[in-house]
């Protein structure tokens, strides 16, 4: 695996799974890790993240790539879609295997319960029978420390808070945490931009890719969009879905989310296009503006409210 050079360009991604249109929140993320690359001159790359088919929708990766573009925001070359990716997730984890650092794992959900849920001791089978979950064992102290670039410094104990990290999932899939890690370094990521929720997932990422001897991105996780109950906005708690027909004016409300002084103009749209606006985005676009809490309605529509 090629690792990026300290000379080497800024590449950044979006990295959807395809469980159903992007929303307001998806919208927010796929433009801060858009403005952050552009801003910086970067590569932003899409990746599918389509390794979970018992929760996808059929049809929504492509779905979800039209509402891209409908929005300009168009990536740079290939779309990568992990569905086929299965040949480097398995000589990964066979690597894994063939340096002892993995073991099958039969725990049911009610075991894990019962020790916290967090799974931080070996189990011992030797010749499992199906179905069984592949983990990564990590040593007894794990601590992982990074400076998120939006979060500021974080640590995280790996083995005692999130526990030794599943590879292959009991139903035989891939698990996100390998997925990801192998892709970001196929695909050279210097810089990784998405919503918070996946703040505690990172620390392990980390420590995966000085396992597999990868350079590790920078992080930076911004705020998720919530509703005033402070829900993460999904398909669960019915966000609505994006108005197709204001293309700008859905970019103009995400842009505002994350504190780009947008024009407060109602008739934004009649006026400007989403590259016209990208690129005055772009332009304008500082890690510092991001509020550090969102929490705001985001099923109103475009009101062009605040402005940092
Ligand atoms: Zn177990």
């Amino acid at each position: 695996m090629t690792t990026p050079a300290s000379d080497s360009p800024y590449i950044g991604r979006f990295a959807p799974s395809p469980t159903g249109p992007l929303h307001f929140g998806s919208l927010v993320s796929a433009l801060a890790s858009y403005l952050d690359a552009k801003s910086h001159n970067g590569i932003w790359l899409v990746r599918m993240e389509d390794i979970d088919p018992p929760r996808e929708m059929p049809g929504a990766s492509d779905y979800i790539l039209r509402q891209l573009q409908l929005h300009g925001l168009h990536w740079d070359g290939q779309v990568l879609y992990q569905s086929q990716r299965s040949d480097a997730y398995l000589s990964t984890l066979q690597q894994l295997q063939d340096r002892g650092l993995t073991y099958y794992c039969q725990c049911s959900r009610q075991q894990l319960k019962k020790r916290g849920g967090i799974h931080n001791y070996r189990c011992q089978l030797e010749n499992p029978a199906e179905p069984t979950a592949l983990r990564l064992a990590l040593p007894d102290r794990c601590n992982i420390e990074f400076n998120d670039l939006f979060q500021g410094p974080q640590i995280q104990d790996v083995k005692q808070q999130v526990g030794d990290l599943v590879l292959r999932r009991k139903d035989g899939l891939f698990a996100y945490q390998l997925a990801v890690v192998v892709d970001d370094a196929f695909q050279q990521i210097t810089h990784i931009i998405r919503g918070s929720d996946l703040l505690e997932t990172t620390p392990g990422q980390i420590y995966l890719q000085q396992q597999l001897n990868y350079t590790s991105p920078q992080y930076g996780h911004i705020p998720v969009a919530t509703n005033l109950a402070g829900q993460k906005l999904s398909k669960q708690n019915l966000t609505p879905p994006i108005n197709h027909e204001t293309p700008v004016k859905n970019l103009a409300r995400a842009m505002s989310w994350l504190g780009l002084p947008v024009i407060k103009d109602a008739n934004i749209a009649s006026h400007t296009s989403c590259d016209e606006l990208l690129a005055w985005a772009a332009a304008h676009w500082q890690r510092k503006l991001v509020p550090p809490e969102m929490e705001r309605v985001a099923s109103d529509g475009y009101q062009g409210d605040t402005t940092a």
